[in-house]
């Protein structure tokens, strides 16, 4: 399902989500379209106006957001609402440390994470209701962080069997050129062989790097739908750390359980 604010939105029964789109924007400007962080030098006015038009757009807009300090690793937080304490305040909402996953069990609460390239993960566990959002750059792919969402979702109930993901906008394989280093990190994951390309010019599929790691913890490969749509290279407009050359703005995934009427 797409429209003007999302490149992507999931159909989960019982929840709200989606990866934006960068939309209308002036090519030579970074900020430029619908940039959802406050913290790269963007208009406050404007990203709340984005922000509050995407969350608009899913009946969200009085929902608790929680956002993360991404540091391409792997951890994995649960955000119940007893653990709201342990969250720091940020411009929108509440942010967990040091963290680049975010899972919750909890109704009428929004996981929002940033992305321009890296690898969007939304993760759904229908029975009982859980969610999770992953960032998985080279190092958070390398890290496994798709198996420890996964694994994070399992502790609070969730069967892997049952469970379905969205893997959203990222650069492609074909965009996406890396050096050694990035191979060798990449080289013990399940299909490295197969999504890393051989040659001078080495390339890294890291979507689909992230749909086998999400395999090999259990889901099903037809619960898994792919995107496709690349950052760099795609017809839909989205925010590309490597096409801007840094400094641009970022595209959110959001991903929420909705409370149950009454
Ligand atoms: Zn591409």
């Amino acid at each position: 399902m797409t429209d003007e604010l999302w490149a992507v939105r999931v159909d989960w029964p019982g929840v709200v989500g989606g990866v934006n789109r960068r939309g209308t924007h002036e090519p030579s400007e970074p900020l430029s379209g619908l940039n959802t962080s406050y913290l790269i030098g963007d208009e406050p006015e404007r990203v709340a106006h984005t922000r509050r038009r995407l969350l608009g757009s899913l009946d969200a807009e009085t929902w608790p957001v929680i956002r993360a300090h991404q540091v391409h690793g792997n951890h994995v937080a649960t955000i119940d609402r007893a653990g709201f304490d342990a969250l720091r305040p940020c411009p929108s909402g509440l942010s967990s440390p040091h963290t680049d996953g975010l899972v919750t069990c909890e109704p009428g609460i929004m996981l929002n994470l940033a992305f321009a390239d890296c690898v969007p993960i939304l993760l759904y566990s229908p029975d009982p209701l859980i969610v999770g959002v992953l960032h998985a750059g080279w190092r958070g792919t390398a890290g496994a962080i798709a198996a420890q969402g996964v694994r994070a979702m399992a502790a609070l109930g969730a069967r892997p069997a049952q469970m379905r993901a969205l893997i959203g906008p990222a650069i492609c394989g074909e965009c996406y050129e890396v050096g050694p280093e990035v191979v060798e990190a990449m080289r013990a994951l399940p299909g490295a062989a197969t999504t890393i390309g051989e040659g001078c010019v080495t390339h890294v599929d890291l979507p689909g790097l992230n749909r086998l790691t999400l395999v090999a913890a259990g889901l099903s490969e037809s619960s898994i739908e792919m995107s496709g749509l690349c950052t760099y290279c795609g017809e839909v407009a989205m925010f590309s750390y490597r096409k801007s050359g840094g400094g641009q703005g970022l595209h959110g995934a959001f991903l929420g359980i909705r409370p149950t009427p009454g």
